[in-house]
């Protein structure tokens, strides 16, 4: 009788499993585990969409920003809930901690969105605009990620990171911006080896041009009008909040997510990491052929 009901029971456990889903899938549709995720910059473009998707998809979102009709807007999304957070702020920072610990559901995944685009030459970038990029593009992250570690940790959760193309490339008139994102790309393969003990994964997203307020706000900014401010012509970065997804939730996400919304945005930036390594390689005395490097680029591709 007792062997009957073990068995009753663990079928009964399977089918439950089967009707869940696998836990943690990623994927537009598959179900997921409610889980929290704290977004910085979250009151438009890219940070808003991504708590838009989590929150649809049924997760907690802590949704950072800094006016209050953003932070009220925020608030009106189901599974949304507004915090305060200029990411250049240590007592918001703190509060914003003690807020997701009081709230008591842990935290699972940290995107370090916030971030400002700075346009003109170097020598005409004032100091002040220089280091108000560093602040909020590199300080910021740092800052942030630095302050929710434990929790993150106690989760064995997620760090992703929104980098860029220009982590890549670097525009004659996007230095200031390129130097921030640049930045932010060893900071990901440093802090991915240094949380790693702790089982939190670290990734980051390199989104290509899509339409938010990111040229708007720089021109208001800085009182200038560029070709950037108005973004219209390209498509909505919803394939950037699908990669945020997988990267916080896929049981084997990558380090890097290349998200751009056409072939010729993903060749120049594959054909720069290529011109960088045959620059690095060449002529020194330590320079590989043409056959080893295929070798190692093979190697690299293997799965
Ligand atoms: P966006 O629409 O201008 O959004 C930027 C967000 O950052 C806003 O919520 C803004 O809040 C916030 N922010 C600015 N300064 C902040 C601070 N001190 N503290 C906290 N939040 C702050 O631009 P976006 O394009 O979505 O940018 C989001 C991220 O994507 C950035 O890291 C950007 O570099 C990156 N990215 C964008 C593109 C693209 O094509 N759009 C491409 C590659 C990478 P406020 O509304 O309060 O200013």
């Amino acid at each position: 009788m007792k062997t009957m009901i073990t068995l009753v029971a663990s079928m009964l456990f399977a089918l439950a499993v089967m009707a869940a889903g696998p836990a943690n899938a990623a994927g537009p549709s598959a179900p997921q585990a409610q889980r929290a995720v704290l977004i910085t910059g979250a009151s438009s473009g890219i940070g808003r969409k991504i708590a838009e998707r989590l929150a649809a998809d049924g997760h907690l979102v802590y949704a950072g920003a800094r006016k209050a009709t953003d932070l009220e807007a925020l608030g009106r999304i189901a599974n949304v809930r507004p915090v305060r957070l200029d990411v250049t702020s240590a007592a918001d920072i703190a509060a914003a901690v003690e807020t997701v610990t009081k709230a008591g559901h842990g935290l699972h995944g940290l995107v370090n969105n916030a971030g400002i685009a700075s346009v003109g030459s170097f020598a005409d970038t004032t100091e002040e605009d220089f280091d108000l990029v560093m602040e909020v593009n590199v300080h910021g992250p740092w800052r942030v990620t630095k302050a929710f570690t434990p929790l993150l940790a106690a989760s064995k959760g997620r760090v992703t990171n929104i980098g860029s193309l220009s982590g890549t490339v670097s525009p004659r008139d996007l230095g200031v911006y390129s130097m921030t994102k640049h930045a932010i790309e060893a900071y990901t393969d440093s802090l991915a080896l240094q949380l790693e003990p702790l089982g939190v994964q670290v990734n980051i997203i390199e989104p290509g041009n899509y339409n938010t307020e990111i040229g708007s706000n720089a021109a208001a900014r800085l009182g200038i009008e560029t070709r950037m401010s108005d973004r219209s012509r390209f498509p909505e970065p919803d394939d950037v909040a699908t990669a945020v997804v997988h990267a916080l939730f896929a049981p084997d996400p990558k380090r890097r997510y290349l998200v751009v919304p056409n072939q010729r945005e993903a060749e120049v930036i594959i054909r720069k990491a290529i011109e960088e390594l045959v620059q690095l390689n060449g002529e020194q005395p330590y320079s590989y052929d043409r056959d080893a490097l295929v070798r190692m680029l093979d190697e690299a591709l293997r799965p």
